[in-house]
């Protein structure tokens, strides 16, 4: 039955179906995507060398709890670090109070994923544990203003308690508890940074590079733009981890079903744990590598902050197209491991691939490309680099993308 999804597809007439006026509903979607709106949203000129300059200057999002970016933490750190942090309290109390603010908002939002008071004085004392100073200060603050310890805190059984409490010291603080929480949030945030270095910054460095020479190398056959293959180099260049902070989503899969996470605009990608809640444990190295080139090609492709775009997705349409690129440059990149070849010269996506519908129809779009069929899969994998010549042709282009998903998930399913 696979082996017929491909060939069906293979063996389609050149004229592509069109899906005029009809929106279709990929198997990862909310909302039904129309092509001819995504393909009109995917042309319109925009400002794609803007992500590099906000990251350059600091002012993308780190993906923790205080809600900091880079400028922000460096700037509560230095201070912190040079005694100068009650200077900071006077001249700019808006760096110290709006991470203190985020968290309040997050505990007052209530339990979402995870019961967030308990969570954050758990995780506190583990910092405390480590001795780190500013973890010693809010600990220090907190028993002199409440008589009780981070470990006693803790250790309760109250759980709406410690929500109460947190959202208690998070609401209108004065400037020495301001302050205190700031460069704790700073200095946690920092230490979930350098946490994901630690176990994968090696992982990191080797998939950049096989993340660029696959993209490089499709690149040299579908024609994109130097200028975006240049953009994208320095995009993949500059990606890092973010602070992975389980305030901000739960860091095991349990729950979302997400091996890894990329936010739009960041250039910071996650690894969560593998696991559940109560038994997390790090990614083994495959499946850490597989995670981070899947995370990295999204880093690398075309991205704005203003509508949500990344790659072939936009303003929420377009994701499971987005995924299917995704996914699929991902496999090549680590080595296809999700990919099988049969006797018979048939091509085959394991069930354990991610977004394999998707990905089967990126890779049948590829084949056809290759076979001299079609120009689908080198329209899209431009348009996912940001290069984009003809609106008409996009639109075709999605439009069998989505004809093969559509038809792939229904024998799949099957
Ligand atoms: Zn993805």
């Amino acid at each position: 039955m696979l082996l017929c999804a491909i060939m069906n597809i293979m063996e389609r007439p050149q004229a592509t179906p069109v899906l005029d006026q009809i929106r279709v509903l990929g198997q990862y979607e909310k909302f039904p995507t129309d092509t001819a709106h995504l393909a009109g949203e995917l042309s319109a000129p925009q400002n794609l060398a803007r992500l590099a300059t906000d990251f350059d200057n600091g002012v993308t999002p780190l993906r923790d709890v205080g809600g900091m970016f880079t400028a922000q933490r460096t700037a509560i750190l230095e201070a912190y670090q040079a005694g100068a942090i009650s200077s900071i309290a006077t001249t700019h109390p808006e760096i110290l109070s709006i991470p203190v603010q985020n968290l309040h908002e997050r505990v007052v939002s209530g339990n979402q994923d995870q019961p967030v008071g308990h969570n954050f004085f758990v995780n506190a004392t583990g910092f405390l544990d480590a001795r780190l100073p500013w973890a010693r200060q809010f600990d220090e603050l907190l028993r002199a203003r409440t008589g009780a310890s981070l470990y006693d805190v803790a250790q309760s059984d109250d759980k709406a308690g410690k929500d109460r409490l947190l959202a208690a010291i998070t609401e209108n603080p004065d400037t020495e508890l301001m302050t205190t929480l700031a460069v704790y949030l700073a200095g946690r945030s920092l230490e979930g940074e350098k946490y994901l270095k630690q176990h994968y910054g090696e992982t990191l460095e080797r998939a950049k590079g096989q993340v660029y020479a696959t993209t490089q190398r499709i690149a040299a056959t579908t024609g994109l733009r130097i200028d975006m293959l240049e953009r994208a180099a320095g995009q993949l260049q500059r990606a890092t981890f973010g602070s992975f902070d389980h305030l901000q989503g739960l860091v095991t899969s349990d729950n979302s079903g997400a091996a890894g996470d990329y936010r739009i605009g960041s250039l910071r990608v996650e690894i969560q744990f593998d696991g559940s809640v109560r038994s997390a444990r790090l990614r083994e190295g495959a499946d850490a590598h597989h995670v981070v080139a899947h995370e990295l090609h999204h880093a690398g492709s075309a991205q704005t902050q203003e509508n949500y775009r990344c790659g072939l997705q936009i303003n929420g349409q377009g994701l499971e197209a987005n995924e299917g690129m995704t996914e699929y440059l991902a496999q090549l990149s680590v080595g296809s491991p999700g990919i099988e070849r049969l006797t018979d010269g048939g091509l085959r996506i394991r069930q354990d691939v991610p977004y394999r519908a998707p990905v089967f129809a990126m890779l049948a779009l590829h084949e056809q490309f290759k076979a001299g069929k079609s120009n689908h899969f080198a329209v899209l994998f431009n348009a996912y680099h940001g290069d984009v010549r003809s609106q008409a042709r996009l639109e075709q282009a999605l439009d069998a993308f989505y004809q093969h998903d559509v038809t792939i998930s229904s024998q799949l399913s099957r």
